[in-house]
């Protein structure tokens, strides 16, 4: 059935003339050319034209034609309201922006202007994937962030950036200051679904790979969004501040990015101004650095296949509120540095891990209340319903019972003092208040009505005891009427058009036209097998009725509006209690998964030591279990310096393939993490100096899809490897060197391990399958050869998972492809070829380099810089015969600087 409201100078209501709504209809999406157009007409948005062609294929519902423009069909296509937040999230997550084009007043108003009269419309809100409110279109484990991307060209130490972003269901509002190099693993870490930057910013030809390649949505805006000039102001403004000194430390640049986000949400939201908390300013280097290359090696949000199954999240996360695991996600992704703040979520899981009575009831409370700070941004952007001002009842009575259990155990260790205290502030009033205005049983709208609580309001319940007792004189007049007329199948009924009538069945009706019943019943209406009548009393119960019920509809709406405002003076502590539940939930679930997995608390300082008892992978050793497989084999790793001194060690993992290798080196990358996020880890001990930066990569990596050479993509990631890490860092390279040639391979292998050693001096664990790179050992000091070990028996090869210093003796890859069914003849000729081919030791050829080849050194390096010399390079540049004064001297000033930095 096709309930559209039928309007007047509908799309082709003429067939050659623009019509008025095809005027109007085209003015709106010429605004917003960059949007598919969700335009209003009654029960349905439609859109017409290329989105409809666009929208249909999308959403897979049928493409129609609604009349001529200019005499061609209109494509049209069209969802149904109730149905659009599904379509929306479809469109979203394909990447499209909608505009959604409301109508603003009544078609009755708009007809009364005159028959061509169209009704008004326009957008009130752009959707776009970083602008996002509704639960049905939000993942409640994760947040969802909107970033803009700020830069400053700069002079000799490089462009500076700063990124803002915020997550409008929630009101978290953060700056962070960024620099090219790190962008990368700064927006990896946050995780934005909806990234924008200025025009120039996103035109600059060496980063349109980088924007390309981003999973968010890149929006490029005009430049006056970003104006770094007006931006304090902008942001004072916004906040109803005079000064932003109260809210921390923030560059011009922090404040034009941050800026550029107020402005971006009011393009979007047009009538609504979301509440967002001041933004803070992140410390620099207040987070381990981890670049999307290494997350997705790592497997920390979901697994290489793709699914949130077999990622890190999955396997640790034990939280029991939505906040909760969009914490414990935030904290995965931007693990500490500071030994303080890890020492102190340590100290909070230590405490609820010593009582695990308490811990289970703070669970099961926290595990029934609703998601407070979601229902709070809804109702402060309008969009809220009455069961959304129930959240915010629920979630602060459960404050308090939390807050209530915590003190009586007594001796908290700051982290939960401190949310103790922000639960016990929780405004009181505001819940008991909204606990006795509201129903228990509530409706999903409140224009639906029906939600506060008899007695709250003595009007409300007058208007609504009118509205029934109706009910019951109505119930008395059919009775009545149908008495008078003999008619048993006489009945009262109410539709939108005629109000109450009188129904009675075709042969019946007959006697009503009739004296003397004609003087009281009024012909209303005849349809094929009924007839519909009124009566005085039914015109004047009618009005009564009607005016009783929209009365206590106006009611119910002024109570909600008065909650509202309450629930809006009272937003800043909503969102601190919202923010301590989601602190107390992974504290308790960090206990909880410690507890259930036999995790130990990691000693985290500022030294460089890396060492590691009896290490597990959290993820294979749950999956073993849950294959009810033999268990995991826990290992030891020490790449800390010795002595103090800032030079990690580089463990060489040979072994054959299966082994364990991979496996290996990853576990003690997550455990690194684990440990800074402030988790236990799984192993028997573990004591870490700080790692800044963490960089994963395996040999070979397949990125068809931005449709480089997979060899080319590593060895980019090799070089960002070797270009930034340091001794602070945490460096896994796992079969780097296998995507080529063998020879070029092994070179390239051995030359990293050298730079890696002299250069980066970082903790690093490098797996391989060259044998000949384990010669390395006898020179470079800190480089140390384990080897995966197996056991061979009776021809098969028994796999042991265990690391033990020293060399692999063979590859085993031999009895690994007998192991994985290759037909027999093929296997036993390859072991004759491989009996022949260790005549011609390859081993003896890796001897040798290493006796001859000088070594690797940074004293080197600076000679390969050497060969290009900025000095020479000015003073090639220079014309002398066409040398002003004056530009002389500017450039020996040039000369001098650029003579200082190559003496740095
Ligand atoms: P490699 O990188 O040496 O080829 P992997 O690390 O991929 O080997 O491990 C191969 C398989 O061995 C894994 O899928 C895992 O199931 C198992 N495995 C690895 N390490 C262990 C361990 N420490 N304990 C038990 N099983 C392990
Ligand atoms: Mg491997």
């Amino acid at each position: 059935m096709d309930t559209r409201t039928p309007e007047t100078g509908e799309p082709g209501a003429e067939a050659s003339a623009i019509t008025p709504m095809m005027a109007q209809y085209t003015e709106i999406k010429a605004a917003n050319p960059d949007c598919l157009l969700f335009y209003r007409m009654g029960d349905f948005y439609e859109l017409f034209f290329a989105d409809a062609e666009v929208a249909s294929r999308a959403l897979g519902i049928t493409l129609t034609r609604r009349g001529k423009h200019q005499g061609v069909d209109i494509p049209m296509c069209g969802v149904p309201i109730h149905a659009a937040d599904q379509y929306l999230q479809k469109l979203i997550a394909l990447g499209h922006r909608v505009a959604v084009c409301e109508q603003l007043e009544d078609p009755a108003e708009a007809r009364k202007r005159g028959s061509k009269a169209v009704v008004r419309r326009d957008v009130t809100r752009l959707v776009t994937p970083g602008t996002l409110t509704e639960d049905a279109l939000l993942n409640s484990g994760r947040n969802n962030y909107l970033a803009a991307v700020a830069r400053q060209r700069g002079g000799d130490d490089g462009d500076r950036f700063a990124v803002a972003w915020v997550d409008i269901s929630t009101g978290e509002f953060r700056v962070a200051a960024s620099d090219r190099e790190r962008l990368a693993a700064d927006l990896a870490r946050i995780e934005p679904s909806e990234i924008i930057v200025p025009d120039a910013l996103f035109g600059d030809e060496a980063l349109s790979h980088f924007w390309r390649g981003l999973p968010a949505a890149v929006t490029p805006l005009s430049s006056a969004f970003f104006d770094s000039t007006t931006a304090e102001t902008r942001l004072a403004s916004h906040f109803g501040v005079a000064t932003l000194e109260g809210f921390g430390q923030f560059s011009r640049l922090d404040l034009a990015a941050a800026a550029a986000i107020l402005a971006y949400i009011e393009k979007t939201q047009l009538r609504e101004r979301p509440p967002l908390a001041p933004p803070i300013a992140e410390a620099a280097g207040g987070t381990m650095l981890i670049d999307a290359a290494t997350r997705a090696n790592l497997e920390l949000t979901q697994a290489l296949s793709g699914s949130r199954q077999g990622g890190l999240i999955a396997a640790v996360d034990r939280t029991v509120t939505g906040a909760g695991a969009r914490l414990l996600a935030r904290r995965l992704a931007g693990p500490s540095t500071d030994p303080a703040v890890i020492g102190r979520r340590l100290d909070a899981v230590d405490w609820l891990l010593a009582d695990q009575t308490l811990r289970e009831s703070v669970r099961a409370d926290l595990a029934a209340a609703p998601d407070l700070g979601r229902a709070l941004s809804r109702l402060l952007l309008d969009r809220g319903g009455p069961r959304d001002l129930a959240a915010v009842r629920d979630g602060l009575a459960c404050a308090g019972q939390v807050a209530v259990r915590l003190y009586e155990a007594g001796g908290l260790p700051s982290e939960l003092a401190e949310a103790t205290a922000v639960l016990a502030a929780a405004p009181a009033a505001l819940t008991a208040h909204i606990a006795a205005a509201l129903r228990d049983d509530l409706p999903h709208l409140k224009r639906d009505g029906g939600f506060v609580r008899p007695g709250y309001r003595a009007d409300l319940d007058d208007a609504l005891r009118l509205r029934d007792d109706s009910r019951r004189i109505i119930a008395s007049l059919q009775a009545g009427y149908a008495a008078d007329s003999e008619i048993r199948t006489l009945r009262i009924k109410h539709n939108n058009v005629l109000g109450y009538f009188i129904e009675v069945g075709a042969n019946a009706a007959e006697r009503l036209f009739q004296p003397p019943l004609n003087a009281r019943f009024i012909h209303r209406q005849t349809l094929a097998s009924a007839v519909r009548f009124t009566t005085v009393e039914l015109t004047d119960l009618e009005a009564k009725v009607a005016g009783a019920g929209d009365r206590a509809l106006a009611i119910e709406l002024e109570v909600f509006d008065v909650l509202c405002g309450e629930v809006a003076a009272a937003a800043a502590a909503i969102r601190g209690v919202a923010d301590a539940l989601a602190v107390i939930d992974v504290a308790a679930s960090a206990a909880v998964l410690a507890a259930a997995e036999g995790y130990v608390r990691p000693s985290v300082d500022a030294s460089f030591a890396f060492d590691i008892t009896g290490g597990r992978h959290p993820v294979v050793e749950q999956a073993l279990r849950r294959e009810r497989k033999s268990p995991f084999v826990a290992n030891d790793a020490h790449l800390g310096a010795t002595n103090g001194a800032a030079a990690g060690s580089i463990w060489l993992v040979t072994g054959p393939n299966m082994a364990g290798k991979s496996t290996y080196l990853r576990q003690n990358a997550l455990v690194a993490i684990l440990a800074q996020v402030g988790f236990y880890v799984p192993a028997s001990a573990a004591h870490i100096g700080v790692v800044d930066r963490l960089f994963s990569r395996v040999g070979a990596a397949d990125d068809l899809a931005r449709g480089r050479s997979t060899f080319m993509v590593e060895m980019i990631e090799t070089a960002a490897i070797l270009n930034q890490a340091g001794p602070r860092s945490l460096v896994i390279l796992d079969e780097i060197g296998r995507g080529t040639a063998t020879f070029d391979g092994l070179s390239i292998a051995w030359a990293t391990i050298e730079h890696l050693h002299e250069v980066n001096r970082s903790r690093a664990l490098f797996a391989t399958h060259y044998q000949e790179l384990t010669a390395l050992s006898a020179r470079l000091p800190r480089l140390v050869n384990v080897t995966v070990r197996v056991k061979e028996w009776k021809g098969e090869v028994i796999f042991l998972h265990e690391i033990a210093p020293g060399v692999a003796d063979r590859s085993y890859g031999i009895q690994v492809a007998r192991l994985a069914g290759l037909p027999a003849s093929v296997v036993e000729r390859a072991r004759v070829i491989l009996r022949q081919l260790e005549q011609t030791d390859r081993s003896a050829a890796a001897h040798a380099l290493i006796d001859d080849l000088p070594l690797f050194s940074a004293d080197r390096r600076q000679e390969v810089a050497a060969e290009t010399d900025p000095v020479a390079d000015i003073l090639d540049a220079i014309d002398v015969d066409d040398l002003a004064p004056r530009a002389a001297l500017e450039a020996v000033y040039r000369l001098k600087a650029a003579r200082k930095r190559m003496e740095k």
